[in-house]
Parts: structure tokens; C-alpha cells; sequence
């Protein structure tokens, strides 16, 4: 029972996974948040690095970190998440290296794939809750959230130049699995949303 959301900075992953956790308790569950990078030690620090680099990093060694960080949180994490029976709700996972390492920065796919397997000991998530917005309202809402200070001017123009990449990367993977995939207008109102998220987990972990 294992979630993950995806979809480009700004689209409502965080607020999303929130309120299903909320209902997923409500009912007695219980419940895993993780977020990558990040959730453990390791993968905290590396968020750092990554969100706020004071120099910059090459596409390989931004993947080696990425990489790191999943290892740490599927030991540490998720495997002892599942082993309790709770339910996993992820904050990015390995979609994201294949659309952010792999289309937005150019590494080949076939090796992100692999080192994605390895890196997760092929776990992988049932459901992936895909927040589907257009890429203006992504670069608003990001504005909104963090003004200008929060991240710095290479990351920001290159996050801006890439939204529309990323927007296309994500639809064309949900595209190639369909069946892992449920894809949501991520414009509607955060209940609406939420609400719709509710009945295709019902609906596929038969609750
Ligand atoms: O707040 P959030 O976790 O969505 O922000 C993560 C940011 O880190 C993204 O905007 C993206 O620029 C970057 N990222 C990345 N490669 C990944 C995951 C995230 O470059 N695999
Ligand atoms: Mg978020």
C-alpha cells in the first residue's frame, strides 16, 4: 500500500497528501508520510544541497545524490512502513529522477531506470496520484509560495525555462503505464481534488 504523488513544483502534492492521510487515519490506518529528497538524515541534508546549491552540480552527480537519498529512506523508511502493515504516502519518488535527471537535465532513461530499481530494491508504488497543471499556474503558484528569496537564480531560471518540459515528461509517463498511473486536473479546488483522490483509492486498495 504504497502512494506516491508527483507532478511539477506548486501543483498541491504536499496539501493533497495531507488530507489522505487525515482520511486514511480517520478510518484507523496507519499512515507514512515521506518526501524526497529527504525524510531521513541523510536524505534532509542532501535536500539542502539540492533545493539550495551554492555551486552547481553536474547532471550524474545530482542523480548519485537523489539515488542516495532513496536508498536511505527505503531502508530506514519504507521498508519498516510496509513491514508494520502502513500505509507509504510519498512526496515525489522515482518518476521525478526520470523526468527531472533524465528529461529536464539529459540522462539517458535506460540508466535512470536501473539505478532507480536498485536504488528502491524495486519497490515500487501501486498508485501514482499524478497533479496535472499548466505550467503558468505552476510558476505562480511557486512565486506565491516563495517569493524570490528561497531558492537561487540558476535553479529558478532553469525551473521556469523547464515547466513546460516537465508538465509534457510526467503526461508522457503516466502515458506508458496507465494502469499505476491516475491522473488529476491539479487546478480544481484542493477538496474537489481530494475527494476524487479518495474514491480511486478506495476503489483500487478496495477499502
Ligand atoms: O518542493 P518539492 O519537493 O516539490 O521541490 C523539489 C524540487 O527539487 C523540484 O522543484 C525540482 O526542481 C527538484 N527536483 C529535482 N529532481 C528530482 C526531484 C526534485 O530536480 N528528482
Ligand atoms: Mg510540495
Amino acid at each position: 500500500r504504497f502512494i506516491s504523488f508527483e507532478g511539477s513544483e506548486g501543483c498541491g502534492k504536499t496539501t493533497q497528501i495531507r488530507l489522505l492521510k487525515k482520511r486514511l487515519e480517520n478510518r484507523g490506518e496507519k499512515v507514512v508520510v515521506v518526501r524526497e529528497p529527504g525524510t531521513t538524515k541523510l536524505g534532509e541534508r542532501l535536500r539542502k544541497i539540492l533545493k539550495h546549491p551554492s555551486f552547481s552540480l553536474s547532471p550524474l552527480a545530482e542523480l548519485f545524490l537523489f539515488e542516495a537519498s532513496r536508498v536511505e529512506l527505503i531502508k530506514q523508511v519504507i521498508e519498516p512502513g510496509m513491514a508494520e502493515n502502513s500505509w507509504i504516502l510519498a512526496d515525489r519518488f522515482t518518476d521525478s529522477t526520470l523526468v527531472y535527471q533524465g528529461i529536464v537535465r539529459g540522462i539517458p532513461l535506460k540508466i535512470i531506470e536501473q539505478l532507480n530499481a536498485l536504488a528502491s530494491s524495486g519497490i515500487k508504488p501501486s498508485l501514482t496520484i499524478l497533479l496535472d497543471i499548466p505550467y503558468q499556474c505552476s510558476q505562480l503558484r511557486i512565486k506565491k509560495r516563495d517569493g524570490s528569496k528561497t531558492t537561487t537564480d540558476r535553479l529558478q531560471d532553469e525551473f521556469e525555462n523547464s515547466l513546460k518540459q516537465i508538465r509534457q515528461a510526467y503526461l508522457d509517463l503516466a502515458k506508458r503505464e496507465p494502469q499505476r498511473f491516475y491522473l488529476i486536473e491539479g487546478t480544481s479546488s484542493p477538496q474537489t481534488i481530494s475527494a476524487r483522490i479518495w474514491e480511486k483509492v478506495k476503489n483500487v486498495f478496495e477499502l
